[in-house]
C-alpha cells in the first residue's frame, strides 16, 4: 500500500490513550478496513523522520500473533500508523464488556502473546515494552494478537520525554531503572493475565498496608489522564497521609495529579507480587505459570520462549478450545 491521508476515510473512533487515538478508516483505493493510530509528537522534523524509517522494521514482522502493518506516515503534527483492523478490540473492552475471562480462554491468551514475543525477540530483536490487555487484540476469526511493540527507539524517546511510558504493567527492575529486556515483558503480562482472569486490575485490593484502592491508577499513568483524588472517602488518616505526599513533593501535576504514583511504583517494588486468587480457584498450572511470570528477581525469571514449554502453555496449545466459538458470543 502506497498510503495517504488524503485516501484514508474515517469511519469511526475506536479508543484514546495517552499517546493519542485510534480510528476505524477505509483505504478507499483498496477498499481495505484498517485501524490508523494517530500519534501527536512533539519533535523537529528530523526526529519524526527517524521515526517513520524506524517504524518501516514493521513491514517485516509477519506473524500470525502480531498485528500487521500497512504503512506510516508524517501528517503534520502527527505520525499515523496505519495496521490491520481487530473488529473484537482489545482485551481490556472486552473484560469490561463480558466480565472475568473464561481460565481456558486465558491460557490461549498466555500462548499467543509468548509466541507473539518470541519472534519479535528471535527474529527482530524487538522487546514488546507495552504489554497490557489494551494492547492485545482479538477478532471474531478468535485470533489473538499484540500490537503496539518498541520497534522505534525515537518513538521511545519521544514519548518517554512526555511521561506517558510509566505503566502499572512496568516490572520492578524497571521501575528502579534497569534496562529493559524480554523479562520486563514477562513481568506484564504476569499482571495483564490476573487482570483478564479476574476482570480487574489486581492492584485493586492487594495494597496490604492500608485500605487504598490502587485500581484507579489502572493502565498507563499519564499527566493527560489525571486521577481526581477527591473521588476517593477522606478519611482523617488520608488527609494525613497526602499532606505527607505534598511535601515529599510527589505532586506531579499540581492540582489533581497530587496523587502518589510513586506509592504504587514503589508498592510494586517492595510488596510481595498480585497471585491468581483465592487459591484453589484456578488450576494449579495457571498459578504456577503466573507466579514464575511475576517473579520479582528478574534472574529468576523465564524468558518467552522458555515459558512456552511450560505445562499450562503445553495444555493451552493442544487444547481443542474454540477461539472463533468463544468470540461469538460478545
Ligand atoms: P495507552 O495509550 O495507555 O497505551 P491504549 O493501548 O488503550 O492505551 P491506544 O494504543 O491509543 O491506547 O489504543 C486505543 C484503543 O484503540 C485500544 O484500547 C483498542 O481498544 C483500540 N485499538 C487499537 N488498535 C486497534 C486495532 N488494530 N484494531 C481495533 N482496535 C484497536
Ligand atoms: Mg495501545
Amino acid at each position: 500500500y502506497d498510503l495517504r491521508d488524503e485516501d484514508l476515510k474515517d469511519l469511526h473512533e475506536l479508543g484514546q490513550g495517552n499517546g493519542g487515538s485510534v480510528k476505524k478508516v477505509e483505504h478507499v483505493p483498496s477498499r481495505t478496513i484498517m485501524a490508523k493510530k494517530i500519534v501527536l509528537i512533539d519533535a523537529k522534523p528530523s526526529v519524526r523522520k527517524q521515526i517513520l524509517r524506524e517504524l518501516q522494521i514493521m513491514h517485516d514482522c509477519h506473524s500470525e500473533y502480531i498485528i500487521s502493518f500497512y504503512g506510516a506516515f508524517l501528517s503534520d503534527p502527527n505520525i499515523c500508523i496505519c495496521m490491520e483492523f481487530m473488529d473484537k478490540g482489545s482485551l481490556d473492552g472486552i473484560y469490561k464488556q463480558i466480565g472475568p475471562i473464561d481460565i481456558e480462554v486465558v491460557a490461549k491468551v498466555a500462548h499467543h502473546v509468548l509466541e507473539g514475543l518470541t519472534y519479535l525477540y528471535d527474529v527482530h530483536r524487538i522487546i514488546h515494552r507495552d504489554i497490557k490487555p489494551s494492547n492485545i487484540l482479538c477478532n471474531s476469526k478468535g485470533q489473538i494478537k499484540i500490537c503496539d511493540f518498541g520497534v522505534s527507539g525515537e518513538l521511545i524517546n519521544s514519548i518517554a520525554d512526555t511521561f506517558v511510558g510509566t505503566s502499572t504493567y512496568m516490572s520492578p527492575e524497571r521501575i528502579q531503572g534497569a534496562q529493559y529486556t524480554v523479562k520486563s515483558d514477562v513481568w506484564s503480562l504476569g499482571i495483564s493475565l490476573i487482570e483478564l482472569a479476574l476482570g480487574r486490575f489486581p492492584f485493586s485490593e492487594s495494597a496490604s498496608d492500608d485500605d487504598s484502592d490502587l485500581s484507579e491508577f489502572e493502565g498507563t499513568l499519564s499527566p493527560a489522564r489525571p486521577v481526581p483524588l477527591e473521588k476517593k472517602k477522606k478519611g482523617d488518616s488520608k488527609d494525613r497521609k497526602r499532606d505527607r505526599r505534598k511535601s515529599r513533593g510527589v505532586s506531579l501535576q499540581g492540582g489533581g495529579m497530587t496523587m502518589s504514583i510513586l506509592e504504587l511504583l514503589q508498592h510494586i517494588v517492595n510488596e510481595p507480587a498480585p497471585k491468581l486468587t483465592p487459591e484453589g480457584r484456578f488450576p494449579k498450572e495457571a498459578e504456577d505459570f503466573v507466579n514464575s511470570c511475576l517473579l520479582k528477581e528478574p534472574d529468576h525469571r523465564r524468558t518467552p520462549k522458555d515459558l512456552l514449554n511450560h505445562e499450562w502453555i503445553k495444555h493451552a496449545r493442544s487444547a481443542r478450545f474454540d477461539l472463533e466459538a468463544w468470540a461469538s458470543t460478545f
